[in-house]
């Protein structure tokens, strides 16, 4: 029966992990996929998670199921966090969330939801964009169009060109947005850009699904989610896919959540129980742990400011790498101008190396980068700041 099958390609960042731990050049470095990681190259377990851990460890009574959504503790945490405390969207019930494993298992599920319910809607997502955009949304058979963003010459938003692109969006058609860092060029709409996209959005009839993976990690908390907020003045309905993998450093605990904005409470009543059918025809209910320890940090006043602060310490470390990262390269003689990077935000720069360059950084030196020439700034310390630009420096002679 399985004679026919053939091996799938490799992931195209996720098997660059795979091929870093066989490299065996003992002074590799892996700048591939979008992990934090610390001055010592760990990715830490954040102080406040372990605290939440500890008071978890000794409350929790029952190993029974969690509901098809998840708790609702979790899902209000969720709300607040995205949409602000106060804001008419949780005071008239006009938002329903979900808890999913991961961003990604928000993503597929909101895949499911827009293939059955909107059948014949594209989703258009950026160019370029993560990878795995698009292999999700192809797996339940979407039509997937892309729309301009980023301008190789200038390095920065082609926002003329974006403009132009999504006025060619028709109504109920779906786009997505990245809604802070994006990924993977670190460039994003300003607050201005923010406001224009989402007039065009009122106008055109689109419907925005946000994937929100690195909240914190640009400008800070409350700046990140900007975009959603300001498209909320303006269009009533959304999906939001959002991921804590990042910003409380859970990546292996699979924790993030699928939010859908409604025009009134009943409907966003009634639209969320199909959401519902979608999870538990999937993996029925989500895994407790992970977002039990979102729940305590994000409820309790003491473990929120203390993640404030290792959230806002991992993002000004990410800044400081950026600029040293360009001044090296000046340092090492480098002409070409990567000033760009010092602008970018979260853990991505588009750097613009070449395949060819960046086959060179692998071959030659065991420095592993995405194909498309995105670094993940994220993973440059101190220490291999020397070795990195050395290497970038000699390829670009
Ligand atoms: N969206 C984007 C833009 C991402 O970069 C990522 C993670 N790399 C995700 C979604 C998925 O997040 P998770 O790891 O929580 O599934």
């Amino acid at each position: 029966m399985f004679e026919h099958i053939h091996a799938a390609p490799a992931d195209p960042i996720l098997g660059l992990n795979d091929a870093y731990r066989n490299e065996p050049n003992p002074n590799k470095i892996n700048l591939g996929v979008g992990v934090y990681k610390d001055e010592q190259g760990v990715t830490p377990i954040l102080q406040a998670v372990k605290q939440a851990e500890e008071r978890l460890l000794n409350q929790e009574e029952t190993k029974s199921y969690l509901s098809i959504e998840g708790s609702p503790a979790y899902r209000e945490a969720v709300q607040k966090l995205l949409f602000g405390e106060d804001h008419q969207i949780i005071s008239k019930k006009l938002a329903q969330t979900a808890h999913t494993p991961g961003g990604t298992g928000a993503l597929r599920v909101a895949a499911e939801f827009i293939k059955k319910h909107l059948p014949e809607a594209t989703i258009w997502v950026s160019n370029p964009t993560w990878a795995n955009h698009q292999s999700v949304f192809q797996s339940v058979g979407l039509e997937v169009g892309s729309y301009a963003y980023y301008d190789a010459n200038t390095k920065a938003l082609d926002f003329e060109a974006l403009l132009a692109s999504l006025s060619q969006i028709p109504e109920g058609d779906v786009v997505l947005f990245h809604a802070c860092c994006h990924n993977p060029t670190g460039i994003d709409p300003t607050p201005e850009q923010w406001y224009q996209l989402a007039k065009l959005c009122s106008k055109q009839g689109f419907l925005p699904l946000f994937d929100c993976a690195y909240q914190g990690f640009g400008h800070g908390i409350e700046e990140d989610v900007q975009g959603i907020r300001t498209f909320l003045d303006y269009v009533p309905e959304m999906l939001v896919a959002n991921s804590f993998s990042k910003n409380f450093g859970l990546y292996n605990e699979r924790v993030g959540a699928l939010t859908i904005v409604c025009e009134t409470s009943e409907q966003a009543e009634a639209t969320f129980t199909q959401v519902q059918r979608c999870i538990r025809t999937n993996y029925s209910n989500p895994p407790s742990h992970g977002a039990a320890i979102v729940a305590e940090i994000l409820n309790d006043k003491q473990l929120r400011s203390l993640w404030e602060m290792e959230l806002k310490s991992m993002r000004t470390r990410i800044h400081e790498m950026r600029s040293l990262f360009v001044n090296t390269l000046r340092v090492k003689g480098v002409t070409q101008d990567f000033s760009f990077i010092s602008q970018q935000q979260g853990m991505f720069s588009f750097s613009g190396l070449t395949p060819d360059q960046v086959a060179q950084l692998r071959n030659n030196y065991g420095i592993y980068i995405v194909g498309s020439g995105r670094i993940s700034v994220a993973g440059i310390t101190h220490e291999n700041m020397n070795p990195l630009c050395d290497a970038i420096a000699a390829i670009l002679k």
